[in-house]
């Protein structure tokens, strides 16, 4: 018959199975015990230890203690307005619209940025919204000057939401007012020269042309009305050859003079029939003179 492994049936038995399995229990609660004098070190993940350290506590004291984060990190954004051109591109390529620029165009070159690329642009407002990203990291790949980058920095958390709006702009909003201001008095000035030389260019052509010589007048052949009685112009008119018009001749009614000119006609041949005799003879018979 099979023995049954585990629980023995009889009573000390049953009372030596629960005094091995109690123990085993316990060897493990004091194993953790010793392991809980001991702490996991807050390595960073690039220490080649990072995944041997598998005893120790590791539950930190946040915010006392927190662990390392790799250079790379990509959490809270910030961007370096020295070097930003503020060419939008960044607000343009967010899927969720949480970087706001507003841009104002400067008279000249306001600086330079650290790639060398030339800033015409002041920022008046460059806010990006962190409770809104998504962290795509889109905004970092498309900056030309590399000025928008992700830090490390992943502890922001605040109490009012709105204080997760980063605000970037390195000019104060009375400093905006005021480039404004340069701004519309440029353009202004601006379009005021540029009235002005389309003026003086107006002026210059207007008297070029006066200053022009005189055209020619435009000839316009004139027809002369006929007048009424002209005897004298008739007169010195030149005389018209006269029409030629061949004149048929007249066959004159008696011109006997022409006909003896004529040369003489052969005669007509009327052909002459003889004319019967009206009471003909009567033959005489040739048997009555033999009579
Ligand atoms: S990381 Fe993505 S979501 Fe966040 S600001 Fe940049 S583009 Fe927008
Ligand atoms: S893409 Fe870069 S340079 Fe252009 S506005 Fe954004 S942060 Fe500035």
């Amino acid at each position: 018959m099979q023995k049954n492994k585990g629980a023995n049936s009889t009573y000390f038995g049953n009372i030596l199975e629960g005094i091995k399995s109690s123990w085993t229990g316990l060897r493990l609660s004091l194993r953790h015990f010793k392991q809980a004098s001991q702490k996991h070190l807050p390595n960073n993940v690039d220490d080649p230890d990072y995944f041997k350290q598998s005893t120790g506590i590791v539950t930190l004291q946040y915010p006392y203690e927190a662990l390392p984060i790799p250079d790379n990190g990509r959490y809270r954004l910030h961007n370096e307005m020295d070097d930003c051109i503020v060419c939008d591109k960044c607000a343009k390529v967010c899927p969720v619209d949480c970087i706001d620029i507003e841009p104002i165009k400067a008279t000249e070159q306001v600086g330079t940025a650290s790639d060398g690329s030339p800033i015409r642009l002041y920022a008046a407002k460059f806010d990006i919204d962190m409770a809104k990203c998504c962290y795509c990291g889109l905004c970092t790949t498309v900056c030309p000057t590399e000025c928008l980058t992700m830090t490390k920095s992943y502890d922001y958390s605040e109490t009012d939401v709105r204080n997760m709006n980063y605000h970037f702009s390195n000019i104060s909003p009375e400093q905006a007012q005021e480039k404004m201001d340069l701004l519309v008095l440029f353009q202004k000035e601006k379009e005021e020269a540029k009235a002005k030389a389309q003026r003086e260019k107006a002026e210059t052509i207007i008297s070029e042309e006066t200053e022009k010589p005189q055209a020619r007048p435009k000839f316009t052949p004139k027809m002369k009305a006929k007048p009424a009685d002209t005897p004298a112009e008739e007169t010195e008119k030149p005389p018209t050859r006269p029409k030629f018009t061949p004149k048929m001749k007249a066959k004159p009614a008696d011109t006997p003079a022409e006909e003896t000119e004529k040369p003489p006609t052969r005669p007509k041949f009327t052909p002459k029939m003889k004319a019967k005799p009206s009471n003909p003879k009567p033959e005489e018979d040739p048997e009555e003179g033999k009579d």
